[in-house]
């Protein structure tokens, strides 16, 4: 059974770790930021109304992306586990998972956080923004979401670390360093 949460700033990795260790476990990677950036692209009523904070960088609210992680992971291929990459971004979206994986009797096996310095973030969000063309990966998005990471989404880190949660992996080294390592920590 595999059940994690991916934390981290934006570019410490989330995506690429959560990608293939999803694939290793044969369990779906639910990454809100990819459901979100889908709507977007299929302009749907969810699409429309997320765009703008999509694009300034800001997290969408709580009243539109909580019903959509439930609603995803009611989905029956989450029956054998997930790896949640971008979500919980605040003390809220966090507690509201504690009571929702109460209810459907799953409950998490670890956090991993990803720590990774500014210098790095940056310079893997500028390259992203580069090769994939994402939208959000422009100088002034990258500095907004970096505060609203520190702002909204580190305290997260002592959330889960007292409650045992909490395991860390040093994500400074390339990307197949931190795969290894992560692989020791998660104990899969
Ligand atoms: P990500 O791909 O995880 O970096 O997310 C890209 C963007 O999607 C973020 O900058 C937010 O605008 C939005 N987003 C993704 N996940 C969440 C979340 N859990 N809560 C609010 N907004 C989110």
């Amino acid at each position: 059974m595999t059940r994690l949460i991916f934390l981290g700033p934006p570019g410490a990795g989330k995506g690429t770790q959560a990608k293939q260790l999803s694939h290793s476990c044969d369990v779906p990677h639910i990454s809100t930021g990819d459901i979100f950036r889908a709507a977007v692209a299929q302009q749907t009523e969810l699409g429309k109304k997320a765009q703008s904070y999509l694009n300034s960088g800001e997290l969408v609210p709580d009243e539109l992306t909580l019903g959509l992680v439930r609603e995803r992971l009611a989905v029956e291929d989450t029956e054998q586990g997930w790896i949640l990459d971008g979500f919980p971004r605040n003390v809220e979206q966090a507690t509201f998972l504690d009571e929702l994986l109460q209810e459907i009797e799953q409950p998490l096996d670890c956090v991993v956080n990803l720590e990774a310095h500014d210098e790095v973030v940056l310079s893997r969000l500028i390259q992203r923004g580069l090769v994939e063309g994402r939208s959000d990966d422009t100088e002034d998005t990258i500095r907004n979401r970096l505060d609203v990471y520190r702002k909204n989404t580190e305290p997260l880190i002592d959330f889960y670390r007292n409650r045992q949660k909490l395991v860390s992996v040093n994500s400074n080294q390339p990307i197949e360093k931190v795969a290894e390592d992560l692989l020791k920590v998660v104990e899969i």
